[in-house]
Parts: C-alpha cells; structure tokens; sequence
C-alpha cells in the first residue's frame, strides 16, 4: 500500500468523464487500498479515483458525525439519484465544502439535502445508500469527480473568480500541479 499523489485543479483527469470498471481485478484491489490509505493520510472524508490519476468509476468516503460509527466504504460503478436543490443562496457556515484537489480552501455551495446511491462495492455485492445531511454531499461531491466536475465549477461568479486568482498565484489550473500527503506541507 501507498500513500498516492493527488492530482491538482487543471489536470486533465480532473476534468474528464471517467470510465466504467468492467472486472475487480488485483490491480483495482490495490488501486483501492490505496485510495484508502491516501484518504485517511490527507485526511479527507473522500477521494475519487481520477484524483490520483486514475480515469475509472471509483470513489472511496470516509465519515464520522459527532454520534455516529464510522461511515466508510468504496463504491464501484455508483448511480446517484438526489432531492432537487432547495432554493436559496448557501451559507457559508452550514454550507461550505473543500475538496483535496483545490487543497485548503472552502467555498459555499448548495447541494441536494438527500441522495440514494447504488453502485458494487470491492468485492463486487451491490451497494445501496441513501444519505441525508453531510453523507450526501460526500457522496454528490465524489459523484461529480467522475463526471469531471469539481466543487468550484459549481461555485457562484464571485467565488470563482477568487478561485481563478487562487490557482494562478499557486501555479494551478495547468496540467502537472500534484501534492503527495505526509511529503508535501500546504500552505492552507
Ligand atoms: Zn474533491
């Protein structure tokens, strides 16, 4: 197992449709472990596939609400359904997401309140989810990475611009920008 690279805004597999898994093979085994372990050293409370430069229908999540058990699993090949959006502006405090490929930031967005997810898991039983709250923009968020959609495309004119600023003064939004967990110190 391995502590991967993730891959930055601007690279292309960020912003490409991934492909569907067609077999569980070992190399997707190992693909997956180390999901899990690039995840956990981040942290992050997800991770998709096309972040460590992988271009397949593969996320991992990981989450603990302040009673829950640990929520955590894989989803291969997932399908999401979700609640329309409630409309009305996001606040910023309820409302705020990050994600490990725009690293240190967070911005507003509204996302569906509710979401149900069906996909296979790593050894190939169906997974069957339906989240409410915080799990489902987990889910909407690692959903969109597959689609090659990031949080901060969504964001509104104002925050994206800062977003543009952002990434030109840290080189990002070029191919190439990438940080390794544990090795590279961000400056949040
Ligand atoms: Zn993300």
């Amino acid at each position: 197992m391995a502590v991967l690279p993730i891959r930055i805004m601007g690279d292309p597999i960020l912003h490409s449709v991934a492909a569907p898994v067609d077999e569980i093979t070992d190399e997707i085994r190992a693909l997956v472990a180390d999901m899990y372990e690039t995840m956990d050293a981040a942290p992050g409370v997800g991770l998709a596939a096309p972040q460590v430069g992988v271009g397949l229908r593969i996320y991992t999540y990981s989450y603990q609400d302040d009673h829950g058990a640990p929520w955590r699993g894989e989803i291969i090949n997932p399908e999401l359904w979700m609640r329309p959006l409630e409309p009305g502006v996001p606040d910023p405090d309820e409302e705020s997401e990050g994600c490990l490929s725009f690293p240190g930031e967070r911005f507003p967005l509204r996302r569906s309140p509710a979401v149900h997810v069906t996909g296979t898991d790593l050894v190939g039983d169906p997974v069957d989810i339906r989240v409410n709250g915080w799990c489902a923009r987990i889910m909407q968020h690692e959903f969109d990475h597959l689609d090659g959609i990031l949080y901060v495309d969504r964001l509104d004119d104002g925050d994206w611009k800062t977003v543009q600023k952002i990434a030109r003064k840290r080189g990002w939004g070029r191919p190439g920008a990438q940080w390794t967990p544990g090795i590279d110190e961000l400056d949040a």
